[in-house]
Parts: C-alpha cells; sequence; structure tokens
C-alpha cells in the first residue's frame, strides 16, 4: 500500500516536471532547444588608466589587472561569441566555468595596456570597434591583437543612437532631426561596419554591440538579416537569446567579484551607475573624435 502510494506520488511528480520542463524549453526557443544555458556572465570594459582613480566609464588598469588574475586562479576559461553561438546549438560544449570579456569602443588603452594583462594570462578579449574611428595604425593593431586569438566585433560605423529620439549631435546623419535611424540607416550601419572589419581582418566578424545601448526589436532583426550570429546590449540579466546577450560592469575584486559575476549585477562604484551624466560626458568625446575621422586627409 505505501509502496503504492509513493509510486503514484512519483508518477505525479514526473509527469509534473516532464509538463514544466517542456513548458520551459517551448518558452526559450530554438537557442535553447538542447536545454543548454547560454547564460554565463560577460564582462563589459570601456577604457583604462594608469592612474589609481578610475573615472567614468574608465577602470585603473591595476584593478583590471587584479580581476583578471582572479579570473584566471578561479579556473574560468574565457570564450568566445562564437563558442556561445556553438554551445548554444548543441555543437560543442563550454568549459565549466566560461565567462566572456568585452571592451567598447576600441580605446587606446585596450592595447596599450588590457592586451598584455590578457596575453600574460592566457585570456581572450572580445572588442568591439567603432569602424569610423580607424585609422591605419589602428587596423595594424586589430590585426597583429586577431592574430593573437582575440576577437573583434562590431560596435557599429558611427556609434549612433539608432534606436532613440535623443541626437547625438549635427554630425549624425541619423539624427538630423531629432528622429532615430530609419531602417535603411540601421542597416547601413551594421552591414557597412562589418563588411570593412571583416575586410580589414579577412575574417568573418559575427559579433555586435549595441552602442549606448539603444536597441530595440526592429534593430535586432536588422542585426539578424546582416548576418550577426551574437548581439550585446549593456543591460544586466539573464541571458537566453543570442541576440540579447547581456553584460555586467563590475569593480569589485576576489570573491566578492565571483558572487557579482555570478548574481550576473552591475558592481561598478563609478561609471554605469551614473548612467546618462556618464553617456553625456562621453559625447563630446565622440563628436570631436568623429569630427576629426571625417576631416579630409
Ligand atoms: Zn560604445
Amino acid at each position: 500500500m505505501i509502496l503504492r502510494r509513493t509510486l503514484s506520488r512519483s508518477i505525479v511528480l514526473t509527469l509534473f516536471f516532464m509538463l514544466f520542463f517542456s513548458a520551459a524549453f517551448k518558452a526559450t526557443g530554438e537557442d535553447r532547444a538542447i536545454g543548454y544555458s547560454i547564460d554565463i556572465p560577460v564582462l563589459m570594459y570601456h577604457g583604462f588608466t594608469e592612474e589609481a582613480e578610475g573615472g567614468s566609464f574608465t577602470m585603473p588598469i591595476a584593478l583590471f589587472e587584479r580581476q583578471m588574475e582572479y579570473l584566471a586562479k578561479a579556473g574560468f576559461t574565457s570564450v568566445t561569441p562564437d563558442d556561445l553561438a556553438a554551445a548554444s546549438k548543441g555543437e560543442r560544449p563550454l568549459p565549466e566555468k566560461a565567462v566572456m570579456i568585452t571592451f567598447d569602443d576600441w580605446d587606446p588603452s585596450h592595447y596599450e595596456l588590457a592586451v598584455p594583462v590578457l596575453d600574460r594570462l592566457g585570456l581572450i578579449g572580445v572588442f568591439f570597434v567603432i569602424t569610423n574611428l580607424v585609422d591605419e595604425a589602428q587596423t595594424a593593431r586589430l590585426r597583429e591583437i586577431a592574430a593573437r586569438g582575440h576577437v573583434i566585433g562590431s560596435h557599429t560605423v558611427n556609434h549612433f543612437r539608432l534606436t532613440n529620439k535623443v541626437c547625438l549631435g549635427s554630425s549624425s546623419v541619423c539624427c538630423h532631426d531629432y528622429s532615430p535611424c530609419s531602417d535603411e540607416e540601421i542597416k547601413r550601419e551594421l552591414a557597412e561596419s562589418r563588411q570593412t572589419l571583416e575586410q580589414t581582418l579577412g575574417t568573418p566578424v559575427t559579433a555586435l554591440a549595441w552602442p549606448w545601448n539603444y536597441y530595440n526589436k526592429r534593430s535586432v532583426e536588422i542585426a539578424r538579416e546582416a548576418g550577426y550570429r551574437t548581439v550585446f546590449a549593456a543591460t544586466v540579466g539573464k541571458t537566453e537569446r543570442l541576440d540579447y546577450i547581456y553584460r555586467i560592469g563590475c569593480s569589485s575584486v576576489g570573491d566578492e567579484f565571483e558572487k557579482d559575476l555570478r548574481e550576473r549585477r552591475h558592481c561598478t562604484d563609478s561609471g554605469l551607475r551614473k548612467g546618462e551624466r556618464a553617456l553625456s560626458n562621453l559625447r563630446s568625446d565622440f563628436e570631436k573624435a568623429l569630427t576629426k575621422a571625417r576631416e579630409p586627409r
């Protein structure tokens, strides 16, 4: 009698779990069709400084070095966007402790300060590049780090805010009338930057990061049409799809750092928390750089 009751209870439980998990599989779409979680911590960095104090979107390189040393010592393996795409399709599994280390805007400090740290520790970086800001010297640097296994992705041609009504400035073709970019303009920003980088590097470019973190359903569709396999936001959350990969900014160190990674939370005490204020500071720098890039040489 007791045995029968236990059996029927386990049958009910099994049915419940089968129903629950089949619903979960349907809900998460094709990227998780095999049930493999693609939710790994993806770190996002901007600029670095040799000073002891960082600023908005600038981290002391010594702190970055401590974080990377922690990752290496704690047994993390850095993976690439294509590793993530392959794992989500069941082609090859990710390492047990996978992390992705990404950098936006291709700041000179990436090559000068961050890449040597990554190389020393055998870690791979993913660098999102604004193609209009890359001159010949920068191109040579990109080729050099790509040859060493680092990954180059697109951060569009001009770093426009693609989907909102706030204008980046008068140099923006998308925002001359304070309207967001049209579909055609978004397509150009995504397709042209990809093409430029592929021609420059001679390898496929399959990853994209949104400038200013402005994106919507339509821009994500256009990114897919333009051939991107993975698309990165600067939003915190649980990643379930390859075209909505969330990233975290972190300035904690040690065990606390690992806890922050596990919980996928922004843990920076400067920069990202300041949000819009930091972005508006950066805006004028981009304005200057873009104007300079467009000057006839
Ligand atoms: Zn950016």
